[in-house]
């Protein structure tokens, strides 16, 4: 991807990263789309290709109607996260960990990545859950996701709890779904106690984790937005770099031996 980003406002966003003691960061599917899965909203997003696809991550659409969840499990088999290895951004909020300053990374991604590119797993915040657990709609019971995959595979189209007998569906958080407001709370501690709110490639365009945004904001840290498109923050953002993740954010994150 293009790296649009002027030397001068890099080299700003380095600076204010590397005078920071805690910075959080916010990433989102952009930061994943190197590593070959699509994000939603972006020029190549799954929605922007086939907006009817919205509707699979609709709680109403998939608990009243069998076909949106047969047709999620075929996606759920043949997804690009059970073979994507983490890329450069991930790397490099690798590297912020290791310099020190990383209070909290707070994804928006279900795939895993950063934790498979050595983050530790307890830095990071899923605010929307995890596509490598099931999770029962009805008695809440969790299991791998490779277990009830197994069973798809097997001939099970949908699935049912094999405690209950309820709708199983990915440990994620789709549209009409609270988040888990234990994680939502840490999310939002971590935004008003950090000294640089890092927002990486993601649309900010979902409630309310985009909210952390304006939390942080107002808490008086500096905001600095990496994305390849413009986002409803950028007018919040004491800095804001158009292009890659994986081009800009190894020019903003100090060494590990920094
Ligand atoms: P989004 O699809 O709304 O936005 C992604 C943004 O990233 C877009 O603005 C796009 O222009 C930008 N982008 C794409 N590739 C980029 C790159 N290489 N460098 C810089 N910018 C890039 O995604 P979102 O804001 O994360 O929110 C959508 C929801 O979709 C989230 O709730 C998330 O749970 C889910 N989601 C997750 C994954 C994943 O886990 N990898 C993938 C798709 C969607």
């Amino acid at each position: 991807m293009r790296d649009d980003a002027p030397d001068r406002e890099v080299a700003h966003a380095a600076e204010l990263v590397a005078r920071a003691r805690r910075v959080t960061v916010l990433s989102g599917a952009g930061v994943s789309t190197d590593s070959g899965i699509p994000d939603f909203r972006g020029p190549q997003g799954v929605w922007t290709r086939n907006p009817a696809a919205e509707r699979l991550s609709s709680l109403q659409a998939y608990v009243s109607d069998p076909e949106v969840r047969r047709e999620a499990w075929r996606q759920r088999a043949t997804h690009p996260v059970w073979t994507a290895r983490p890329g450069p951004a991930h790397a490099a909020l690798v590297d912020l960990e290791r310099s020190g300053r990383l209070l909290a990374l707070l994804t928006q991604n279900i795939d895993e990545l950063h934790q498979a590119a050595g983050s530790s797993p307890e830095l990071v915040v899923e605010l929307h859950g995890t596509m490598h657990h099931t999770e029962c709609l009805s008695c809440g019971a969790r299991a791998p996701m490779a277990e009830t995959l197994a069973r798809v595979a097997a001939g099970e189209d949908d699935p049912p709890c094999l405690h209950c007998g309820g709708v199983l569906k990915s440990a994620t958080i789709s549209f009409g779904q609270e988040l888990d407001v234990g994680v939502l709370m840490r999310a939002r501690r971590a935004a008003v106690d950090t000294d640089v709110l890092l927002a990486v490639g993601t649309s900010l365009g979902v409630h309310p984790a985009a909210g952390v945004v304006d939390l942080a904001a107002a808490a008086g840290a500096a905001v600095v937005i990496v994305n390849a498109e413009p986002t409803p923050y950028d007018d919040v953002a004491t800095v804001v770099l158009r292009g890659g993740v994986g081009e800009i954010l190894p020019r903003l994150v100090p060494g590990p031996s920094e």
